[in-house]
């Protein structure tokens, strides 16, 4: 086996895919039994939405999504941001994380990709399965097994950072929401000894959330201690109907120290976990991305061993700027008292000003400095296409838009030529690697192969 991928959550199932696509065998496993169908994440925004369109997906997601398009704003923590006038876009889709991972799992089956539920990773080679342990034969082994990661500990890699002291209950509940109350508004309420969520994003379904400064019990979370949290914060009961769904969380701020030991490597939340919403599966799904290429470049021999630390060297730092503004998002929103409502009023009015609303967009779209490939439209052979349908096949890609045959012989034998007419083309010829990087542009033969060969090509 070429890659065994641990854990089939959105991350591990979107590398399982991108490994296939890069000519990789590979076998996802995970200790669940079934597919995890709590509610979790609402949707996606950013650059991961213009992936899933580069490999063909993004219809997909776009036919059960609620919503899909241009976000006309964000909350940044609590603080709302307006993308009214934004030159570029953030696109986003409005899709509850089961969905997700159906649709992912769908297009890691079709490309050949083998899932094994019920199997937990014991150590680096061993598997628990139902019908008992067995060795585990592969030649890299991919993290994706969430914040507890079972892969990280394992190779040894730290995980440092904070962990908050406020606990979040959350639930979903069978109720209207003009239930609660004219005292409460939608979104969160915000009161001295802590907050409280109402919201829906489905006719009927009310989702209830309550935050405070509180250890977390033992158990399983209970419908009791819900009422109690909304009691101790609101000073008074809400009328929910039946629970469908209860959780508990208590978020942390953590970055593993590095995103590979020899033949391991960590992606999504086993690499990175984020104290604010709207962030962790974007940068986890544009992780496994970055990874899958890679791995399949040197799986198939077109690129050296090398080539895997630029994982590293590209995707820490996203993290890590994604760490530092979800902290801000996290330490705005729990600011409390006349200090707290002070800050938030200030980096409001700063955040409206319009380079800081782009700045901010920008690190919410992924915090990425990497140049990537806009979608341009082109003419091949007569017909009209974009590059996000050049990329479907997630190789290497020439795009030789001046009909330069010097520049087509110098890429080598594992990249895929477009000649193509195209009237906004920003140079002679742009070398893209198959997660839309342009690794680089211009027109001459010899800097071309010199970055066919670079370490991060
Ligand atoms: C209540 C809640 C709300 C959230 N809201 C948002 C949101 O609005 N936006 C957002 O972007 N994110 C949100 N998240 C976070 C998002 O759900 C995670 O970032 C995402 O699930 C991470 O995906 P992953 O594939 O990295 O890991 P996971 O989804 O955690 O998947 C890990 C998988 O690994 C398996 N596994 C673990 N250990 C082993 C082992 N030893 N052997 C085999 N398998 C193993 C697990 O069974 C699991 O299936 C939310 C999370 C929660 C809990």
């Amino acid at each position: 086996m070429d890659v065994a991928v641990i854990g089939a959550g959105p991350v591990g199932l979107m590398l399982a895919a991108e490994l296939r696509l890069g000519g990789a065998e590979v076998v996802v496993l995970d200790r669940r039994a079934a597919p995890d169908e709590r509610p979790r994440a609402n949707g996606l925004g950013g650059r991961i939405v213009e992936q899933l369109d580069h490999r063909g997906l993004l219809d997909r997601f776009r036919a059960e999504a609620g919503f899909a398009g241009p976000f006309p704003g964000f909350p940044f923590g609590p603080v709302p941001l307006n993308f009214a006038g934004l030159d570029s876009p953030m696109r986003g889709l409005m899709l509850q994380q089961p969905r997700m991972e159906a649709l992912l799992t769908e297009r890691a089956l079709e490309l050949g990709a083998e899932i094994r539920r019920g199997h937990e990773l014991a150590d680096l080679g061993t598997v628990r399965g139902a019908d008992g342990s067995y060795r585990l034969e592969a030649r890299y082994v991919v993290g994706c097994d969430g914040a507890h990661s079972r892969v990280r500990e394992l190779a040894g890699i730290g995980f440092p950072g904070t962990t908050d002291d406020e606990l979040m209950r959350l639930g979903h509940f069978r109720a209207d929401l003009p239930m609660f109350g004219s005292e409460l508004q939608r979104g969160w309420n915000r009161r001295p000894g802590g907050r409280v969520l109402v919201t829906s994003l489905t006719p009927g379904v009310v989702i209830a959330g309550v935050r405070e400064v509180a250890p977390e019990p033992p158990g399983e979370p209970t419908l009791e201690e819900f009422h109690d949290a909304v009691r101790r914060v609101l000073g008074t009961d809400l009328r929910l109907g039946e629970p469908l769904w209860l959780s508990r969380t208590v978020s942390s701020a953590r970055l593993a120290e590095r995103y590979r030991a020899g033949n391991v490597f960590l992606a999504g939340d086993a690499a990175h976990v984020f104290p604010a919403g709207g962030s962790s599966l974007n940068v986890g799904l544009l992780d496994a991305v970055n990874l899958g290429w890679k791995l399949g470049a040197v799986v198939r021999g077109a690129a050296p061993e090398s080539l895997l630390d630029s994982y590293h060297a590209e995707r820490h730092p996203v993290a890590a700027r994604t760490l530092t503004q979800t902290r801000v998002q996290a330490l705005l929103d729990r600011a409390t008292g006349e200090d707290g409502d002070a800050l938030r009023t200030l980096f409001g009015e700063l955040a409206a000003l319009p380079q800081a609303t782009r700045h901010l967009a920008g690190l919410l779209r992924d915090a990425d400095e990497l140049p990537y490939v806009p979608d341009l439209p082109l003419t091949v052979g007569g017909r009209a296409t974009r590059v996000a349908e050049v990329m479907r096949a997630a190789r290497p890609v020439l795009f030789d838009f001046a009909g330069r045959a010097d520049l087509r012989e110098a890429a080598g034998p594992d990249v895929k030529i477009v000649t193509a007419e195209c009237p906004d083309a920003p140079a002679e010829a742009l070398f893209v690697r198959p997660d839309g990087v342009v690794a680089w542009k211009g027109g001459d033969p010899a800097a071309l192969r010199e970055a066919m060969t670079a370490p991060g090509r």
